[in-house]
């Protein structure tokens, strides 16, 4: 996201041409509240057309269909650590072993939660459970995913801010903490595609990261990796694996990687997994087998018929590039058309994921969603992007374009960027009383 921006527009106004723009933007707000739109931009959900990608998938487990997986039983209990071809599929798409993954559930988020619970009752690698050890702080790079702040907050855990840079987390703040306080204990971290800054995390963060030396034994870092495949661009960005950095750092036992197959096939469906070091994979099986005798498995079956191997999801991928791409060029081409002279904006320009995070000026955020709420377009809520909902700027607001037809986003838009004028016009007006 690039922050170099022109001067504001309204503020270079005089008194007199600024009413005007103020009066020109109020009768277009009218015209639209008059449309009474009822459009949604709110959550990163893929559209109609790309879950239908995926139905053939549900003909490949059926009354006739074979139902072993190796050695392992689909339709009873047991293998709770996963089918070996959806765990081959998931090591595959992570880039570790298949002995070092356990693929559970249909949610990605479950697992993370899962296993920050089980930190918090039981403990981390025989470690005093987080709930008698006090005041536990956890890392949160923003902006960032909302539901990944939840679940630490909901536990009573301290959610603490480390600004986003162009290049992942501010590291030198992530080092200071993670090595001089022993009450941190993780770090959400998506470090490709991130939700919602798009950024992918360079080598450097990723090998910092992999080379901390934390004062906590029971430290993690969470590294939810929801958008490995998932570029609509001409170019993939290439993230570093990051238990090959751990191993060249000659440390182990420091992250858990989790993906899922909720935006490659279906979200409510798909196939979710955790990756870990040897001696943690251990201690997650053991944490799962207590609320677990088997996984759903036909769904596990079904993932690995259906996209085989890894050149099979990027072909799969593909498709959904075809879909999502021109909506993220229209998200471009509207902002910038409407919004790039006036410097009152910038925004990410991401090559995959699921979002585009949208920098207004202070104090715009919260308004501009509101003014959207009011004339029929649903946002997600300005702040949400920050721990505890609270964006210290108010300036963040994430947009999420794939779920709308291409006409609803590009009325969607039309309307944001009216909104965005207006508030921002406002403000230079408050800004002179
Ligand atoms: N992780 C990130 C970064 C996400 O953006 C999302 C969904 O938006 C999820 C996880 C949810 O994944 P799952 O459906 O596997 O729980």
């Amino acid at each position: 996201m690039s922050k170099t921006m022109r001067r504001n527009a309204y503020e270079l106004m005089s008194d007199e041409e600024l009413e005007r723009a103020i009066a020109t933007l109020e009768r277009q707000v009218d015209d639209i509240r008059a449309e009474r739109l009822s459009l949604d931009m709110a959550r990163g959900k893929p559209s109609p057309a790309q879950t239908a990608l995926s139905r053939p998938m549900l003909d490949l487990v059926n009354s006739t269909a074979s139902l072993s997986d190796g050695d392992a039983i689909v339709d009873n209990y047991g293998t709770p650590e996963g089918l070996p071809s959806a765990r081959a599929l998931a090591a595959e798409i992570l880039g570790v072993k298949a002995e070092n993954v356990v693929v559970s559930g249909s949610s990605s988020l479950n697992l993370m939660h899962d296993l920050v619970a089980h930190a918090f009752t039981n403990g981390v690698a025989g470690a005093e459970p987080f709930y008698r050890q006090g005041d536990v702080i956890w890392l949160c790079p923003s902006p960032g995913y909302d539901r990944h702040f939840k679940i630490t907050e909901d536990l009573g855990i301290k959610n603490v801010v480390v600004p986003m840079r162009e290049d992942g987390p501010d590291m030198d703040l992530v080092q200071r903490l993670v090595e001089d306080d022993p009450k941190v204990k993780g770090i959400w971290c998506v470090p490709k595609y991130a939700n919602p800054t798009g950024v992918t995390y360079s080598d450097e963060v990723v090998r910092r990261f992999a080379a901390l030396r934390p004062a906590a034994c029971d430290f993690r870092i969470y590294w939810d990796n929801a958008y490995a495949v998932h570029c609509f661009g001409e170019k993939d960005d290439v993230l570093l694996n990051v238990f090959d950095a751990l191993a060249e750092a000659d440390a182990d036992n420091l992250v858990y990687e989790f993906g899922s197959t909720a935006k490659m096939t279906f979200p409510s469906s798909g196939i979710a997994f955790v990756a870990a070091g040897d001696e943690d994979i251990k201690r997650v099986r053991a944490a799962f087998a207590v609320e677990r005798v088997s996984s759903e498995k036909f769904s596990q079956l079904a993932h690995p018929r259906f996209l085989k191997n890894l050149a099979g999801v990027k072909a799969h991928m593909a498709k959904h590039a075809k879909i999502v791409g021109p909506r993220f060029a229209l998200v471009e081409q509207k902002l910038t058309d409407g919004l790039a002279q006036l410097g009152v904006a910038h925004w990410s320009h991401p090559h995959g994921g699921y979002f585009v995070s949208f920098e207004g000026q202070e104090g715009s955020a919260k308004r501009t969603v509101a003014l959207m709420a009011e004339l029929g377009v649903k946002l997600t809520s300005a702040g949400a992007t920050y721990p505890y909902g609270k964006d210290p700027a108010d300036s963040n607001i994430r947009i999420a374009p794939t779920y709308p037809s291409l006409d609803d986003l590009r009325k969607a838009l039309d309307v944001f960027v009216v909104a965005v004028k207006l508030v921002s016009a406002q403000l230079a007006r408050e800004s002179r009383a």
